[in-house]
C-alpha cells in the first residue's frame, strides 16, 4: 500500500477549507500566517512561495515578507518583536537556513511558543517531550498524521527511526513511543555512530529513514510486511525532465515498495505532509487563541 501524502494534504486542505469559511461565515477573520524569507536562496524562496500559497488554497491570509541577506541578527529579532505583539498574526516562520552571522537558535527562541507554527520552540519541544499540548515539528507530526490516517497498526510494534536531527529524527522517536495513538512504539533510535544499521533495519515493525543519503536503505536491509516511512528528499540531475532533475529518497523504493506492507513515495510521501501540517499547526494556534477569547 502506498501512503500518500498528495491525496492526504488535499483532504486535510479540503478539511480545513471547510473550517475557514464556517469562521467567515461568522464575521471573524482567517488564521494568519507570517512568512519570512531572509536572502535569496532559490530553493528556499521556492518553499516561502509554496507555504504562502498555500495558505491562498485554504483561504487563510498571510505575509510574505522577504528580508535582504544583509540584515542584521537585531533587526531580524525586533522584527519577530513585532510579529508576536501583532493580535492579527496567528503564526510565524522564518525560513530556514539563516545566513552564517544570524544566530538560528536566537531567532528560534525569539517566536513567541503560541506563534511557533514550525514547532521549533524549545517550549513546545520541551512539552512535546512531556506529551502535553504543543505545537508539533510539522515533518514529524506529517509522519504521525499519515498513519493516523491510513490506520496503520501501532501500538507495541518496534519503530526503527533513523536519524536524530532536532527538526525530524529525534522527535519522531519521541512522538511513536508517546502513550498515544498512533504511537506506543518500542522506539529504536539509529544515527551515524549506529554499529550494524542493517540488523537494527531487519527488526523494525516500522521503519522511519531520515539520514539524509541518497537511496542508502536497501530492500535487503527491510522485514518483509515493514512501513516503511522515507523522509529523505534528494536531486537527481535528469535530462529527459523538464526541470532537469527527478526527487528520490533515502530509501531505495522501487524494491522495497515490494517488500512492505506500506510505504512513502519519494516525491508525495512525506513532503507534502511537512506543508500540510505548517497549516494544521497554524489552525492550531488560531483555534486556541478564539478558544481563550471566549472562555477569558
Ligand atoms: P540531518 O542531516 O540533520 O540529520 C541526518 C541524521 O542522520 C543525523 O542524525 C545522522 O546521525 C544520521 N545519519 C547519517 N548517516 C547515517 C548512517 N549512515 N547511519 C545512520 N544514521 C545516519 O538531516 P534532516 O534534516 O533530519 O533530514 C534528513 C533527510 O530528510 C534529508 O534528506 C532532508 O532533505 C529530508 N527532509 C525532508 C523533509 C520533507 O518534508 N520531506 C523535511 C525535512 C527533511
Amino acid at each position: 500500500m502506498i501512503l500518500d501524502g498528495n491525496f492526504t494534504r488535499k483532504q486535510i486542505y479540503e478539511e480545513l477549507k471547510i473550517r475557514v469559511d464556517a469562521q467567515l461565515a461568522k464575521g471573524k477573520r482567517p488564521p494568519c500566517l507570517a512568512a519570512i524569507l531572509v536572502g535569496e536562496d532559490p530553493a528556499s524562496q521556492v518553499y516561502v512561495n509554496n507555504k504562502v500559497r498555500d495558505c491562498e488554497e485554504v483561504g487563510y491570509t498571510s505575509r510574505h515578507i522577504r528580508l535582504t541577506a544583509d540584515i542584521t541578527e537585531k533587526e531580524l529579532l525586533d522584527l519577530l518583536g513585532e510579529l508576536n505583539a501583532d493580535e492579527a498574526v496567528d503564526g510565524i516562520i522564518v525560513q530556514l537556513p539563516l545566513p552564517a552571522h544570524i544566530e538560528e537558535s536566537k531567532v528560534i527562541e525569539t517566536i513567541q511558543p503560541g506563534k511557533d507554527v514550525d514547532g521549533f520552540h524549545p517550549i513546545n519541544i520541551g512539552r512535546m517531550s512531556k506529551g502535553l499540548s504543543a505545537v508539533l515539528p510539522a515533518t514529524p507530526a506529517g509522519i504521525m498524521e499519515l498513519l493516523r490516517r491510513y490506520q496503520i497498526p501501532t501500538v507495541g510494534k518496534h519503530c526503527v527511526v533513523i536519524g536524530r536531527s532536532n527538526i525530524v529524527g529525534t522527535p519522531v522517536s519521541i512522538l511513536m513511543g508517546r502513550n498515544t495513538e498512533p504511537g506506543n512504539c518500542t522506539v529504536t533510535l539509529c544515527h551515524s555512530h549506529t554499529r550494524d544499521l542493517k540488523a537494527y533495519c531487519l527488526q523494525a515493525d516500522i521503519l522511519i529513514v531520515a539520514a539524509g543519503k541518497q537511496e542508502f536503505i536497501s530492500a535487503d536491509m527491510v522485514k518483509p510486511g515493514a512501513v516503511v516511512i522515507d523522509v529523505g528528499m534528494h536531486r537527481v540531475p535528469d535530462a529527459s525532465r523538464k526541470t532537469g532533475f527527478r526527487l528520490v529518497g533515502d530509501v531505495q523504493l522501487e524494491d522495497v515498495g515490494q517488500k512492505a506492507s506500506a510505504y512513502t513515495p519519494v516525491p508525495g510521501g512525506v513532503g507534502p505532509m511537512t506543508r500540510a501540517m505548517l497549516l494544521m499547526n497554524t489552525w492550531q494556534v488560531y483555534w486556541h487563541k478564539i478558544l481563550s477569547e471566549v472562555i477569558s
